[in-house]
This record gives structure tokens, C-alpha cells and sequence, in this order.
């Protein structure tokens, strides 16, 4: 006890009123971290999914030695470790991995600054005689980047209407994970956005699902609830893949990307929801 006392005197005498445990050495200087202030947040704000359209082998070598990049890759068959699903971690999650691209979503572009990136392993599409052919997810996979998504979206307080498709956030470029991601089972559990059928069937007003509608509703409210899209009031080329990325996301039973009742009944009560 005495001697406490005597090394407290000592440290009061000579000014020092932090205890060694907040104090850092840095290169030339040191750091206190006694006072955290209150005002601060998670840099990450978006969680983002992905397909690879490469195999297992060819995904992970691309994104660990290639020009693009993400936090977490899921193979076709996840490994396991005492029977849990194992990601690939490839990027620390403070750090930006290269995954977005050139990128919007509500107000914010370049969604690399503020995301985690999942890329998980699936061929993507064939065109078909009928249109595309889209490759399936495994089961295994869908369990993982489940678990791991809720853990990301727990972690850093993620919106749902800020877990995305790549399509959601570059419409024009990308098809990814397209419209065999089952984003209303994740919704199910947490993941993501999905509006209330209630509101759905309100928005709806007894019109047929696939009674085709004028593009100047579906714009203004796909810009509201995060898309970039020009108001032009027409189906123009631009319009109609933005239609399609939204259709993929939110009604995947036709992704054509012409406007219809029940895609402009989704998208406002998806606004209603989340964007009031
Ligand atoms: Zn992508």
C-alpha cells in the first residue's frame, strides 16, 4: 500500500494525470486514448452482393491477385470447420476492397468507401433460346452468406434498404447476384428490404399484376428509394435496365424491365417503408 501511495505521488508530481495503460508509442510521438468522445459511427454503412461468374479456383485467384477485390468470398461448397461454414476472408473489413466500381445509391457514390463486398462463386447466366439462363446458388453457400450477413449487418447497424445487389447500385453494368438470390428468404431473416404486402396490394388498386404502366411513376420512385435514374417520363434504353435491375431485386417472376402495375406498386410501398 505504502508503496502505491508513493508511486501515485510520483506521477501527480510529475504532471502525468493518465494511467500508462491509454498511453501508445508511436513513431516520434505518443497517443492518449483516455477521452472518447460520443459522436462518431461505423464507417461501413452498405453491405454488398456479388457472383463471380468463375469457378472456385479461378473466383479466388481473380479476386487475390487481380484488379478487383472483396471482403468475403463463398465457394460453390463452402469448407467446414467443426462443422461450420467457412468464408474466405480476403480483405480486412476496415480496409476498401475493389468490388463496387464505379457506383450510387441514394445520396452516396463510390460504395467502396463505406461497404463490405461479398462475392459469392455462381456461372451467372447463358443466353438461351428463350432469353437467359441463370445458374442456380447451392445450399450450403446461401446458409453461409446468411450467417454472415446477419453477423455484418449486427455488427455495423446496416439498413436494409443498404443491403444491395451490384445491379441495385450500378444498373447499367451489372446483372449480379441476380434474380435466383433469394432476397426475400433473407428478408425473412433480417437481411435486407422487402415491402409489406399490404401496402403492396394498395398500391396495386385491383389492377392485374402485369398490366403495363407509364414510366414516369416507377422513375420518381426508384430514385427515392436509392437509384440513379433520369426522370425522362419514357421507357428510354437507360430506364428499362434500371427497371430490370429493380425487377431482379424485388419481383423476380419477370425481369423484362417493362414498367408494369405491380413493379410500380412494389417499388412505392418499398418507399413507403423505408424512404418516408
Ligand atoms: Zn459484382
Amino acid at each position: 500500500m505504502k508503496t502505491l501511495i508513493l508511486f501515485l505521488a510520483i506521477l501527480t508530481m510529475a504532471g502525468c494525470t493518465t494511467g500508462p495503460k491509454n498511453l501508445i508509442a508511436k513513431n516520434g510521438y505518443a497517443i492518449d486514448t483516455t477521452h472518447e468522445s460520443q459522436s462518431q459511427n461505423e464507417r461501413v454503412r452498405h453491405l454488398v452482393l456479388h457472383y463471380t461468374v468463375l469457378d472456385d479456383h479461378h473466383s479466388l485467384q481473380a479476386l487475390t491477385s487481380g484488379t478487383a477485390s472483396a471482403h468475403y468470398l463463398a465457394f460453390t461448397t463452402p469448407p467446414t470447420h467443426h462443422e461450420l461454414p467457412v468464408a474466405l476472408q480476403l480483405v480486412p473489413e476496415g480496409r476498401r476492397a475493389w468490388h463496387a466500381g464505379v457506383s450510387q445509391w441514394a445520396s452516396r457514390n463510390n460504395l467502396n468507401d463505406t461497404s463490405i463486398g461479398i462475392e459469392i462463386v455462381n456461372a451467372g447466366f447463358i443466353e438461351g433460346p428463350t432469353g437467359r439462363l441463370w445458374f442456380p446458388y447451392t445450399e450450403a453457400q446461401l446458409t453461409l452468406v446468411k450467417r454472415l450477413s446477419a453477423d455484418l449487418i449486427k455488427r455495423y447497424g446496416i439498413e436494409p434498404q443498404n443491403v444491395v445487389a451490384h445491379s441495385d447500385i450500378a444498373p447499367l453494368r451489372k446483372s449480379d447476384p441476380g434474380p435466383l438470390f433469394p432476397w426475400q428468404a433473407f428478408s425473412e431473416h433480417g437481411i435486407g428490404a422487402w415491402p409489406d404486402a399490404v401496402t403492396v396490394q394498395k398500391h396495386l388498386a385491383q389492377r392485374p399484376e402485369f398490366q403495363r404502366v407509364e414510366a414516369g411513376t416507377l422513375q420518381k420512385a426508384l430514385a427515392a428509394y436509392g437509384y440513379k435514374i433520369a426522370q425522362t417520363g419514357v421507357l428510354d434504353e437507360e430506364t428499362r435496365q434500371v427497371f430490370r435491375a429493380f425487377q431482379m431485386h424485388f419481383r423476380p417472376a419477370g425481369i423484362s424491365g417493362i414498367p408494369d402495375a405491380q413493379t410500380e406498386a412494389i417499388a412505392l410501398a418499398l418507399v413507403e417503408k423505408y424512404r418516408p
